[in-house]
């Protein structure tokens, strides 16, 4: 068969792809070598925030989470989509500081937030330890069960003709679409490198860092948290490149159940669980929520963030494939930026006018002398 576009990848960025193209009208394969949202997607805690740490970073995430919004009227009950807003925790009067510049820069964009000072912080989280500065509360920001948001997206694309093909990896993009490593042709006028942390392997040109991240999920407990709740640190850690780093982040699930945060490492190949790593991401959650201690954790995991030198994701034409447009690197933030990646995507390909500017993400900007 003859596709229009072979989507590698079927992760929430290959989902969201194949759900737009084939919404476009294009006849779209999605492929992918192991199953749907079984890499990085499945280790991901699924927070849909807006983020300020460029005009880039803050046009994608705001834009995509109006898509998400839409969305969450198709999605069924599963997808357990959580209006809950996120508050940024603020330790100390340097941190408070930190609230005042992130209140004004979201102000001034037309997000509502709210300062709360330390009585307010603890009314909204009363399980924070005393003490704390205060927050910003975000209330549009919320959380979505990517594994159901996932599939919801690959059916969404199946139910327009797409054909999704698991169990059998692409080896090599080629001028007329995708060879698969069982030798099989798959033919396509374009292709969208979706392979996450793999899509180097087949489009050079680009750099995507693995990032290894922990998250441990908690048993059920009613009533613990009510927002997604994000150390003002977690910027530092973010943003940082050193080798090993953690912040507390926590994550009130549909189930009653905590999923807490995080921890980056760059360097590291293996997917076991590091027990240094995890003590210290324990404890500073323990620093901020001293009753977590009193909650049992069911299960802790890894996953590799894809992670580019700028902390841009790539959303474009490949700078050395001239068939093959590029939707990888989204690091930290790729299960927010999915849908608004996907549009762009489908905006290039169609020429339609992109709803934001696409500059920023062009995949050209890694080869790009500085
Ligand atoms: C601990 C942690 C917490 C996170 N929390 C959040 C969060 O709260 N909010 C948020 O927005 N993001 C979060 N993220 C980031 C988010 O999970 C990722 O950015 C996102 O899942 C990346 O999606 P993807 O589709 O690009 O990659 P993946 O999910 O890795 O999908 C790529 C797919 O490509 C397939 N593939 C690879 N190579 C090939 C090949 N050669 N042929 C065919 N198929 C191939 C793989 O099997 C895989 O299914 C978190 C990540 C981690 C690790």
């Amino acid at each position: 068969m003859t596709f229009d576009a072979v989507v590698i990848g079927a992760g929430i960025v290959g989902a969201a792809c194949a759900a737009s193209l084939s919404s476009a009208g294009l006849r779209v394969a999605l492929i992918d070598g192991n199953g749907i949202a079984t890499g990085t997607t499945a280790a991901g805690m699924g927070h849909i925030v807006v983020m300020d740490d460029s005009e880039a970073q803050f046009a994608l995430t705001q834009y995509s989470q109006q898509l998400w919004k839409k969305l969450a009227n198709e999605m069924p009950p599963s997808a357990e989509y959580e209006r809950c807003g996120t508050i940024w925790v603020a330790a100390d009067d340097y941190e408070m500081s930190e609230v005042h510049r992130k209140n004004e820069f979201y102000s001034e964009r037309g997000i509502a937030t709210e300062i709360l000072d330390a009585q307010a912080l603890s009314e909204a989280e009363p399980n924070l330890r005393t003490g704390l500065a205060g927050g910003l509360l975000v209330r549009s920001d919320h959380v979505v069960y990517q594994l159901t948001a996932s599939r919801f997206l690959v059916d969404k694309a199946r139910s327009r003709g797409a054909v999704l093909r698991t169990g059998n990896a692409v080896s090599e993009i080629t001028n007329d679409g995708v060879r698969l490593v069982n030798g099989e042709i798959v033919n396509a006028d374009i292709v969208i490198n979706a392979a996450g942390i793999n899509a180097p392997q087949l489009s050079s040109g680009i750099r995507i860092d693995k990032r290894k991240g922990h998250l441990v999920i908690t048993g059920r407990y009613s009533n613990f948290a009510q927002h997604q709740l994000v150390e003002l640190g977690y910027l530092r850690s973010a943003h940082g490149r050193e080798a090993g780093s953690v912040a507390f982040n926590l994550q009130p699930r549909a189930t009653g159940q905590m999923l807490l945060g995080s921890s980056r490492q760059f360097g590291v190949d293996n997917t076991f669980v590091d027990r240094e790593i995890l003590k210290r991401m324990t404890s500073r959650a323990f620093e901020y929520m001293p009753r977590l201690r009193e909650l049992s954790a069911v299960r802790v995991w890894t996953g590799f963030r894809p992670s580019t030198p700028d902390n841009l994701p790539y959303i474009g034409i490949s700078p050395t494939q001239p068939n093959t447009y590029i939707a990888a690197g989204h690091e930290g933030l790729g299960i927010t930026t999915s849908l608004g990646t996907a549009e762009l995507i489908t905006a290039m390909i169609t020429g339609r006018e992109p709803a934001i500017p696409i500059e920023p993400y062009s995949p050209s900007r890694a080869i790009e002398p500085h």
